[in-house]
């Protein structure tokens, strides 16, 4: 049986030159980059290469990335090193659970959280922003790019009206780097997530861009490493790892790549829409990913439609998560007011740099193939 992997945005699989870019720094060229001698200076050349590889692909200075073991770490060192008690957190309702729930839990510490929706469209408008903002407002957290639907926002006109405020700006760019050009100067924006694993490098490794002058307390007491800002001994394999996916994922944006994936992506979709009825993309009027399609089926339920396409090798994501027996619908196509049934409905297509059109062909007649058996055996 063919395998289709289309869940890239849960993660991707580690390029073979990252492999080779991490596997000395196991073995032959070991080493604790903290030690002074030959071994830990080879480790200390490893980690510092990573670091400038990072900041060229985020167009940043070296000395501003904090590696961190990956998104969800940069999302709660963020967060929870810049709020305390009596401040106000701006979050959008779209954010990954990183972002919720470490602003839930600064909520039961007396931090005012604010959640601003998203329009129809999915898009965070910097207007909803801007009427949540006090000058209390310490944060302001808005993601770049969705992992369910992919859509992009406008972070640059949010950081802005977060700036007007006295508000510092946080963007979670986990889904966005290596699938379109992320800029820190261009979005305004004052730190920024990055995960190794949704972008062909390893997973466990991730990095928070700081912009020089943000006040960030350290969430991790121990060494000074990372400038004061992240304690424990570095992942010189795992940065390294992450170092070599950011060259490569530069390299990949400056050629046709991006344009290639999108081109896959639209006939997915194409397919879909011309072989079945009652078929819908989730957030196609926005700007999105290149990569992702969240596609909603009537008359389908996502979980079942999964494992029937898992059962026939294509790998997709749920919009929705099963808790305790109990099936939550996703928040994000909820905020999109989406009603419960069409968020059930709703299934995640996510291709990566190393999807081919063949897999997308065969993908599409399964995916056919599986809703038009499903529909028919609830007819029945
Ligand atoms: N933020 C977003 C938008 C994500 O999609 C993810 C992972 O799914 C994370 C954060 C968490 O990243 P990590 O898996 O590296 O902890």
């Amino acid at each position: 049986m063919q395998r289709v992997y289309l869940d890239a945005n849960a993660t991707t699989p580690v390029l073979p030159q990252v492999v080779e870019a991490m596997r000395p720094y196991w073995q032959e060229r070991f080493g604790n980059a903290s030690a002074v001698h030959g071994f830990g200076r080879g480790a200390r050349a490893a980690v510092e290469d990573a670091r400038e590889q990072l900041a060229t692909l985020l167009n940043a200075r070296p000395a501003e990335i904090v590696f961190t073991s990956g998104g969800t770490e940069s999302d709660n060192q963020a967060l929870f090193g810049l709020l305390q008690t009596g401040d106000h957190l701006i979050v959008s309702a779209i954010e990954h659970d990183a972002v919720l729930h470490a602003a839930e839990a600064l909520g039961e510490r007396g931090v005012e959280v604010t959640r601003v929706p998203c329009d129809r469209s999915g898009v965070v408008q910097a207007g909803a922003v801007r009427e949540a903002l006090t000058p209390r407002t310490r944060l302001v957290s808005v993601m770049l790019a969705n992992n369910e639907t992919g859509i992009l926002q406008p972070i640059s006109a949010i950081a802005e009206a977060a700036h007007g405020m006295g508000a510092w700006m946080h963007t979670d760019a986990v889904q966005a780097c290596g699938k379109v050009p992320v800029n820190v100067q261009a979005l305004g924006c004052d730190l920024l997530s990055v995960s190794g694993h949704k972008m062909h490098g390893p997973q466990g490794v991730g990095a928070l861009w700081v912009r020089n002058g943000v006040p960030l307390r350290s969430l991790i007491y121990g060494g000074g490493h990372e400038r004061r800002r992240r304690a424990g001994t570095e992942n010189v394999p795992g940065i390294a790892g992450l170092g070599k996916a950011a060259a490569m994922a530069k390299e990949y944006m400056l050629g046709s790549g991006p344009a290639h994936l999108q081109g896959l992506r639209d006939r997915f979709e194409a397919i879909l829409l011309q072989a079945l009825t009652g078929v819908e993309i989730n957030g196609r009027l926005a700007d999105r990913l290149p990569n992702t399609a969240n596609v909603r089926f009537a008359g389908v339920q996502a979980e079942e439609l999964v494992i029937a396409l898992d059962m026939q090798g294509v790998a997709a994501s749920g919009g929705s998560a099963c808790q305790s027996g109990t099936i939550e619908t996703s928040h994000v196509l909820r905020a999109m007011s989406l009603s419960d049934a069409e968020a059930r409905g709703s299934v995640r297509f996510s291709l990566s740099r190393l999807t081919t059109e063949e897999e997308i062909e065969t993908a599409a007649a399964i995916v056919i193939t599986a809703v038009t058996r499903m529909r028919s055996l609830r007819a029945a």
